[in-house]
């Protein structure tokens, strides 16, 4: 059975194609699936009683369950979702007063293997379908029907990296943006990754306007590759220059993401070599406050260390901003949920 969550428009256009139907039955079903948001194919008054059929044998419309629920006193929604062969996944919906922004997993598990990350306590299993992770908006859009709301903005940073399930992400990213679809504009779509430079300098040839961040962490490859053990196979001298490629190519501005951990990264003369880094990009920093998960040793940097970094980075010319922080109540940081109930916490 394929799922129709699965299928960008265009790929569906074909299948309908090769069904000997009209490529507008593909624009028809979109507006059935996404803006009627019905389940059920005999629902679908305006298609023929024995195309109806054709799709009931051939395809289906599969969401995924809701295994776990928290709710923060300030809106946060986190969601511990199950598939259909079992495996589970966490998304996350916060509201910001620009909108409702989810937080999208790509993989089941992580194989980056950061040190500071509770995701990638369980090793990967296997990449999320692009249906699944349409799944994990439609089941947030369900939830936020109740009050007359839906998912505006969309960030891939939950667990996985998305560059290591390219092609699943790209199709989720076609489906979101897709007018027919969710039409979720690509300003309010970004991806991070943890910096893959092939896949970075592949992202700014797509053709999209969707931002790119950039997990980066530490200024230094002596310090990046204890956080991250992706720099040791790509360090900084390769990252930087897929970065500058990506800028040329997309014409976008990226982000670097930079988690504040005490007494690790967190000093002026960090902030002098990051903004040394980076400049030549001419890319934004995003300060994240780290949320101490594990007994790993790594714990969040005080609040005047941050500010005094960011006023650093600010007086030498970076845009910098500290992350606003959600679900303080709840086990909100990445992969803290799964991990909990999998026994790994
Ligand atoms: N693999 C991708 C996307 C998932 S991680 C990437 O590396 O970017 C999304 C972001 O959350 C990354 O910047 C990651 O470093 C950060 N993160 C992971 N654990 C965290 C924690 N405990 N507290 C704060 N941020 C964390």
């Amino acid at each position: 059975m394929i799922n129709l969550y699965g299928l960008t428009l265009t790929k569906l256009e074909t299948m309908m194609l090769e069904e000997k139907q009209s490529k507008f039955r593909a624009k028809q079903l979109f507006g059935w699936i996404y803006e009627k948001n019905v389940v059920d194919f005999d629902e679908m008054s305006d298609i023929s009683k024995s195309f109806r059929e054709v799709l009931k044998e051939k395809y289906c419309l599969e969401k995924p369950t809701i295994f776990t629920k928290q709710e923060a006193k300030d809106g946060t929604i986190k969601l511990l979702l199950e598939m259909k062969d079992g495996a589970k996944v966490e998304t996350v919906l916060m509201k910001y007063n620009y909108g409702n922004v989810i937080c999208v997993s790509s993989q089941v598990g992580c194989n980056m293997g950061c040190s500071f990350c509770a995701s990638g306590l369980l090793k990967k299993q296997r990449n999320l379908e692009t249906s699944e992770m349409v799944g994990e908006i439609l089941v947030m859009n369900d939830l936020l029907r109740e009050t007359n709301e839906r998912v505006t903005h969309v960030v891939v940073m939950g667990t996985g990296e998305p560059f290591d399930n390219y092609d699943n992400v790209l199709d989720f990213i076609r489906i979101i943006n897709d007018q027919k679809a969710f039409a979720i504009g690509a300003r309010h779509i970004t991806v991070s990754t943890c910096g893959i430079p092939d896949k970075i300098r592949q992202y700014g040839k797509e053709g999209l306007q969707v931002n790119l961040a950039i997990s980066l962490h530490a200024p230094n490859n002596e310090l990046r590759s204890k956080l991250m053990r992706i720099n040791r196979a790509y360090p900084l001298e390769e990252l930087i220059p897929a970065v500058k490629d990506y800028i040329d190519n997309a014409g976008r501005r990226v982000t670097y993401e930079y988690i504040m951990l005490k007494g690790v990264n967190d000093s002026l003369e960090h902030a002098k070599e990051l903004c040394n880094l980076i400049k030549p990009t001419y890319a934004y920093i995003n300060l994240i406050p780290y949320n101490d998960v594990l007994e790993n040793g790594y714990h969040r940097a005080d609040y005047d260390t941050v500010h005094a970094f960011m006023d650093y980075c600010l007086k030498h010319g970076v845009q910098t901003t500290v992350r606003k922080e959600f679900g303080t109540d709840i086990d909100a940081a990445c992969g803290q949920l799964r991990a909990k109930q999998e026994g790994k916490l």
